[in-house]
Order: structure tokens, then sequence, then C-alpha cells
């Protein structure tokens, strides 16, 4: 477990971005990592399809029943099993971990803050208004920050689908303004650095029962791409169905710690190249 070849990871959530948007509107970058890295379009997403409830999945690695956070609203969770949260265990391994969103209204910024010492998060940025403000505001971390977990967040889709509907016109442009941030985070990070492993993956869809949002559990809501790229993944097809509770348990597995048993999700073992499966086999 010495010579771990991923040092750190970079999660992107595209935040409502589905996964049809992807040929539909022909976005380059998505389409880029899904050719040389490790992808699928046919991801699944927890279930509520709410951003809170995903993010808490997705930071913890728990199923939405142990966490508890499964209305639309972010809360300290109350506690009805052991939690792990993901920035915390990769601390106790002597890993930092950096959260990048949207600032958020001032009377939100204590729970925000809350929420973040909770999970065990090193540094939290609430600066900027969309995908290309907070990553400008994240290139320091993201030049700085060679170990751990860096963590982003992108509202654009998400926005555009409750204001103008999942596809629609506005939603397509705001699918290619995250496409182009995209773009730019993977010329950030060196896509042919084996140090580095990036995630870019969406929360949920959208427009499955309702126009305008994404809680059901209809497939245009729960099916996600899940795309893995950088120096250690090996090329190919992720299996269709694989859930975006695997992903928290390959952060772990990828940076050398082990996956706490109360996760819900395996490592994504496949993804990787043998001589990394050997070492933490
Ligand atoms: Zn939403």
């Amino acid at each position: 477990m010495i010579d771990c070849s991923v040092q750190r990871v970079v999660l992107v959530v595209l935040d409502g971005l589905r996964p049809d948007a992807v040929p539909r509107f022909a976005l380059p970058s998505c389409a880029a990592l899904l050719k040389r890295g490790r992808g699928t379009l046919f991801g699944r997403t927890v279930s509520p399809s709410l951003t809170s409830t995903v993010m808490a999945s997705l930071l913890s690695g728990a199923v939405p029943s142990r966490h508890g956070v499964e209305g639309g609203r972010f809360h300290l969770p109350r506690i009805r099993a052991h939690l792990d949260p993901l920035p915390r265990v990769l601390g106790a391994g002597g890993l930092p971990s950096s959260m990048h969103l949207a600032r958020v209204p001032r009377i939100f910024a204590g729970v925000a803050n809350r929420i973040a010492n909770y999970l065990g998060f090193s540094d939290v940025r609430l600066v900027g208004h969309d995908a290309a403000e907070i990553l400008a505001a994240a290139e320091p971390s993201l030049r700085e920050q060679t170990r751990g977990l860096i963590c982003l967040h992108w509202p654009d889709a998400d926005r555009a689908g409750h204001a103008a509907g999942w596809m629609s016109p506005a939603y397509e442009q705001a699918a290619r303004a995250l496409d182009l941030q995209l773009g730019r985070l993977c010329e950030l990070i060196d896509l042919d650095d084996p140090s580095t492993l990036l995630i870019a993956l969406a929360d949920h869809g959208g427009g499955g029962t309702d126009p305008l949002h994404h809680a059901s559990d209809h497939p245009m809501d729960m099916t996600i791409p899940i795309l893995l790229a950088g120096g250690s993944v090996v090329p190919g097809a992720l299996t269709p169905g694989t859930s975006i509770l695997d992903v928290p348990a390959t952060v772990c597995w990828a940076l050398g710690v082990q996956v706490p048993d109360s996760f819900g999700g395996s490592p994504l073992r496949e993804a990787f190249t043998p001589s990394r499966t050997s070492i933490a086999a």
C-alpha cells in the first residue's frame, strides 16, 4: 500500500446534467472523457434524486436511509447510524479535502460551513456564481493541492432545467457552458498524469415526470453520466448501472485508504491499471 500512483482525486459534480445531453448536444469535453477515460452514460444515482440527498451519499458513502438526508434541503443528518464522511476518512489518512461551490446567501453561509466542518473538509470556498467563476476561484487549489480530494460543484445545468425545462434551449446553453469548463479543468490537471484521478458526474438528471424538476424515480431523473479519467485509468466502458455510491468507495480505494464498512458501494477497480489493482488487492 506504499506506492499508490493516485495521489489526488478531482471530483466535479455537473449538477443536473442529463446523460443524453452528451450526444444530443454533442458536448465535446464529455465525449472526449468517455473516449480516453472510463465511463458510462448509464450510471445510477440514489433515490430520492435530489441534490442534497445525492451529495450526502456522495460525501458520506452511505445510502440515503442511512444518512437520513432525504428531503429537499441541506441539514446536518440526524444520527440514524454510524457515518464515515469521506473527507473525514481521508483526513484520518493524512489527506486534505477541499470543496468549491457557488456562493450562498449570507443567511445560509453558517449552515454550509457547519455541514462542511461536520464532513471534515479542510478548506471550503463559496465563491462565484457559475462553473466558470467557481473553476476560476478553484485554480489555486488545483495548482497547489497535490494530495487528497478536490470537490467542485457546478450548478449551471440544474438552474437552467428548473427555470426553462430539461433539454430546453436554455438548458442546452448551460450544458455547453458546463462542458466548456470541464474542458478547461482537464487542461488544468493534465490527464496523462497518473497521480491525478478526475471523476466527473451528475447528481441527477431531470424532466422525468416534471419538465422542471428531477426528484422522481423515472429513469430520466435517475440516470447519470459517470466519467473517470487520468493517467491511472484504463480506457473503456464502465458497466451500465454503475452506482454513484461506487464513487466514494473508489475515491478511498484509489487513494490507498480503507473503504469504511458504512459505505454502500464498491471500488470500481476495473477502471484502473493492473499495477494499481495489485497494490491494494
Ligand atoms: Zn435541482
